[in-house]
């Protein structure tokens, strides 16, 4: 799979973006500066972690295998000099949808990142955007050059512009499947509702302007909005999910529906219903 310009960057320095993401944390600068060279400081523990290294971010590991995937092996000649890359199975997407927290998201193709014309627009909203693009698609170009501080706002950098990017992918037809597959593990979560017996729900933004609000959950049931159960979701930026697709999905997957729930909940009090407006 072609990326740019990997031939010619150091691909051993993958970084680890924040395994709690505030979306509220990409206050930078704007623009997209140079940062200054400093090839020195490259702190490890930024590192996205590679081959069987631990960390508590990840959800599954990522052991060495003799045999990388196909888009990695298909480098050529970095395998010999860049042996730490090596065995490192699982891109920066992969990786980054696996962190706790991230369980709504699904693995953006790459191919559509690649296509400059499903980015219309977002260099504007994303600082960093060069390098953040990089970082997603693994090409690195920044490796060395960076010192932590500057990574750091990369990382968050990088956050947001996946985040933008995903919104926009979840409502293509190959988003929709992908959603569809995580909709049918339950992936999103089920409704908190009693009477909505454990409906599988759909994620949802209140915004599609980043920073505007945390993701929320769409139960196609009861046809309300929660929180997510988890804290790590709902500090998910809703604009990383956009207001369209639960309602664009439920029209694509029609079958996906669920009828309208039958039961209501009646409070009583020694037996008797309430009066209906008490005053
Ligand atoms: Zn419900």
């Amino acid at each position: 799979m072609p990326r740019n310009g990997a031939s010619s960057r150091p691909a051993d320095s993958r970084s680890n973006p924040n395994p709690n993401p505030d979306p509220d944390a990409n206050a930078a600068g704007g623009g997209n500066p140079k940062p200054a060279k400093n090839p020195s400081s490259n702190p490890a523990a930024k590192k996205k972690p590679q081959g069987a290294s631990t960390s508590a971010a990840l959800n599954e590991s990522k052991p060495r295998g003799p045999s990388p995937p196909p888009e990695l092996s298909g480098t050529g000649s970095e395998e010999t000099d860049l042996s730490s890359s090596e065995g490192d199975d699982s891109t920066w997407i992969s990786w980054f949808c696996g962190l706790r927290g991230n369980e709504l998201l699904c693995e953006v193709d790459e191919d559509y990142i690649q296509d400059d014309f499903n980015l219309c627009g977002l260099q504007g909203l994303v600082p960093y955007y060069d390098y953040a693009l990089d970082m997603i698609l693994d090409s690195d170009s920044f490796s060395g050059e960076l010192d932590g501080e500057e990574h750091s706002e990369i990382e968050s950098a990088a956050e947001l512009l996946y985040g933008l990017i995903h919104a926009r992918y979840i409502v293509t037809s190959k988003g929709l499947n992908a959603m569809h597959d995580k909709y049918k593990r339950a992936d999103f979560g089920r409704c908190p509702r009693v009477f909505c017996g454990g409906q599988p729900c759909l994620p949802v933004g209140s915004s599609d302007i980043p920073h505007s609000g945390s993701v929320k959950i769409y139960c196609p049931k009861c046809e309300d909005l929660y929180f997510p159960r988890c804290k790590y979701q709902s500090n998910m930026d809703g604009a990383y999910i956009g207001t369209t697709f639960p309602h664009l999905f439920l029209m694509t997957y029609p079958s996906a529906k669920p009828a309208k729930p039958v039961q209501g909940y009646v409070p009583r009090v020694f037996g008797f219903k309430l009066h209906e407006k008490p005053r």
